[in-house]
């Protein structure tokens, strides 16, 4: 019998429609004889709203109670799509992250799951009952609620997949698959059938938010089955898979895709001392807060004997950067702090830079002939990012899709 996990994200559980047509889904997949568990997101806007709300009551909130407040969504829809089930007469329990448990570490707001007990789930198999999990949380070693970082119920799935061992993981969301770029800004994007594990972790990681980073990066190691697919229409998804299962004789490009992330926030420093240290004296503070910076850029020293330092963390942790930075002026030694939230960071990914040189320069001529300026640079094995004006994004996107070749001929 196929054990299947089965999770439905934001849009697919927004309203009682939706989850009644999930709740039909799941009944279906069940009626093909599968074992079920079904991992749900929030509503969409959701988390948003909750996320707001923190914010509006201290901008320096403690995270364990932003855990408190952002999970509670995905309480909501759980036991909403448990009812919707048993409405149909398919036996459904919910089950929340404490209760089966999904143990993770203390890293609130960003936790990462460090075991799931599988023995609820078993129970539930056994005696053909639909277990429905909220995703997003689990609880830590000392009890308290954790949440697993936006986009988590995404991992929450994997991770219960890699748990029971499950056959597939499958992500049903509101588009059906992963495409070259995505495809609500380029049109022209194209459907992927299948996506290597590596190419999928990088693209997530770069901002192609249709899957969780954490998701990919566990489905990898554990190696689950993941597939992507719409929980709007019927059809087949796109597979991740290892490189070794890539059809044979299909022409890849250079470049698998290309993605775009606004929530990262750009951070400088002015007239820091040039000298042996000063850099580690920036970058301390902010990963004693757990901060990770992404993207650096030094500039060259000025006569004066110091030098700019530009760097970029993700938006959400912008308060807390400037915080830890301001409450070290003094040791660093910087004269300014400046910031800025409107950028963008934009990457191209694929395995076959590894064998194909001038994949940067094709990307900077790109941006250079439409006028868009390059604030920082970063650069791995497989893939280059660029940091832009935002208001630059959907213009620069399109851009590099075509001048790699994605672009899907016209209909
Ligand atoms: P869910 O709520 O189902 O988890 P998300 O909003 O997290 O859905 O992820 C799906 C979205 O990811 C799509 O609506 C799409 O706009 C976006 N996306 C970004 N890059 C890609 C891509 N390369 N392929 C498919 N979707 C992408
Ligand atoms: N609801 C959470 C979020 O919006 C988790 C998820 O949807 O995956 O980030
Ligand atoms: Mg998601």
């Amino acid at each position: 019998m196929a054990r299947i996990v089965m999770k439905f994200g934001g849009t697919s559980m927004a309203g009682i429609e939706r989850v009644r047509s999930v709740a039909e889904r799941v009944r279906a997949e069940r009626a093909r004889g599968s074992e079920v568990a079904v991992v749900v997101s929030a509503m969409a806007g959701e988390t948003d709203r909750l996320v707001q709300f923190c914010r509006e009551a201290s901008p320096l909130y403690d995270p364990r109670e932003y855990d408190v407040v952002v999970a509670s969504g995905e309480q909501v829809t759980s036991g909403l799509l448990a009812i919707a089930l048993q409405a149909m007469g398919v036996p459904a329990r919910s089950w929340l992250g404490w209760q089966l448990p999904i143990r993770t570490d203390d890293a609130h707001a960003a936790a990462r799951i460090e075991g799931v007990d599988a023995a609820v789930l078993e129970r539930a198999f056994a005696s053909g009952e639909v277990a429905v999990i909220p995703g997003f949380q689990g609880v830590d070693a000392g009890g308290r609620i954790a949440t697993l970082g936006r986009g988590g119920s995404d991992t929450s799935a994997v991770a219960i997949a890699a748990a029971v061992r499950a056959e597939r993981c499958d992500i049903y969301t509101d588009v059906d698959g992963v495409y070259t770029t995505d495809p609500r800004i380029v049109p022209r994007a194209r459907k992927l059938r299948a996506v290597t594990y590596e190419e999928m972790l990088e693209l997530a990681s770069v901002g192609a938010k249709v899957l969780q980073t954490r998701s990919v990066g566990l489905a990898m190691k554990e190696r689950v089955r993941v597939q992507v697919l719409s929980s709007f229409g019927d059809g087949s998804g796109t597979m991740v898979v290892g490189e070794d299962e890539l059809e044979e004789g299909v022409e890849r490009q250079v470049i698998t895709g290309v993605a775009y992330d606004k929530n990262e926030a750009k951070i400088t420093l002015t007239d820091v001392p040039d000298r042996p240290g000063a850099v580690a004296g920036i970058f301390a503070p902010l990963a004693e807060a757990s901060i990770n910076v992404d993207m650096i850029v030094q500039n060259v020293a000025h006569d004066t004997g110091s030098t700019d330092v530009t760097f970029t963390v993700p938006a959400s942790d912008l308060a807390r950067s400037l915080d830890a930075l301001g409450r070290n002026q003094e040791a660093i030694g910087y004269a300014r702090l400046v910031h800025d939230t409107r950028v963008c960071k934009v990457s191209v990914v694929g395995v076959g830079m590894r064998s194909h040189a001038g994949v940067a320069s094709t990307m900077f001529s790109a941006l250079a002939q439409r006028g868009i300026n390059i604030l920082a640079i970063a650069t791995s094995e497989i893939k280059v990012s660029v940091l832009i004006d935002e208001d630059f994004t959907e213009l620069a996107v399109r851009v590099l899709h075509t001048a790699y070749g994605l672009d899907a001929e016209a209909a």
